[in-house]
């Protein structure tokens, strides 16, 4: 079995407008690149900030920007698909129920948590950019870690997204001075205590800092907490499906990581993971 579920139906453009994308036509173009990538189970998790609804959760300056679209009309068109019904959806601390309020009305298989904001600084874009000279990286780190941990434990996810998102730059200054591991800490025991499920994730592989998410420390150390993985390639155009399955496979097999989540419903089952990824 090869998932992937944390797959995008259009680019992070403004312009990439719901008519274009939630479309039968384009959800067809994805579940046949998903058939050539040799991914028997396709979802869909499209930005929870980019649906008018998360508005009443958080009324950050980036997210009223994003929010136009109607999230019902998304969920319709997903699942009247053959693919999984999920959405990434951002942890905001202190919004736990009016998170749970928008995801329980909802027909969702799954429900990837994301954090890409410390406060109202973000982690991975340019914009409201956390990154600047009087950054220390040991307290973003820190923080990053510990609201990484607050998501697991809220228990309104089913996938912790791109676990360690915070490298996604590279070295550039924002690397932290200690060894990683002492920050992973608070997460990977949130991770242990909670069952919440850890994104595999080739995107970092297409980001500056060129590797897997999450690292091979934090990897060695969920592994070592006996944790479960899901995967994915937080694709936003059907080209990007798989993307780089095969070191991912490699990755998992390294970690002796036998089997992935597979989501029906917010219920989750686990499947052995297949050896050969055809491409
Ligand atoms: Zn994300
Ligand atoms: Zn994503």
């Amino acid at each position: 079995m090869l998932t992937d579920y944390h797959v995008h139906l259009r680019q992070d453009h403004i312009d990439a407008t719901a008519e274009n994308h939630f479309t039968t036509a384009n959800i067809e173009r994805y579940i046949e690149a998903a058939g050539q990538a040799g991914i028997q189970e396709l979802g869909f998790a499209e930005h929870m900030y980019r649906f008018t609804e998360a508005l009443t959760i958080w009324d950050h300056p980036f997210w009223q920007e994003w929010a136009l679209d109607d999230i019902d009309a998304y969920c319709e068109v997903v699942a009247a698909s053959p693919a999984r019904l999920g959405i990434e959806a951002d942890f905001v601390p202190g919004a736990e129920d009016r998170i749970s309020n928008l995801l329980d009305r909802r027909p969702f298989d799954f429900v990837i948590g994301s954090v890409h904001f410390i406060g109202d600084r973000s982690l991975d874009t340019e914009e409201f950019t956390i990154w600047d000279e009087r950054t220390d990286p040991d307290e973003i780190w820190r923080r990053y870690f510990e609201t990484l941990a607050d998501a697991a434990r809220s228990g309104l996810f089913d996938v912790l997204a791109h676990p360690d998102l915070i490298k996604i730059w590279g070295r550039a200054g924002r690397r932290p001075s200690r060894d990683p591991r002492f920050f992973y800490e608070p997460a990977i025991e949130a991770i242990a205590e909670t069952g919440i499920a850890v994104e595999v994730s080739t995107a970092g592989l297409r980001k500056e800092v060129g590797e897997i998410y999450p690292a091979e420390d934090f990897m060695e150390m969920c592994v070592e907490a006996d944790a479960t993985f899901a995967l994915s390639s937080d694709a936003h155009e059907p080209g990007q499906l798989g993307f780089e399955y095969p070191a991912a496979v490699e990755f998992l097999e390294r970690h002796g990581v036998g089997r992935i989540a597979v989501f029906d419903g917010r219920d989750r089952r686990l499947e052995p993971v297949a050896r050969t990824v055809s491409s």
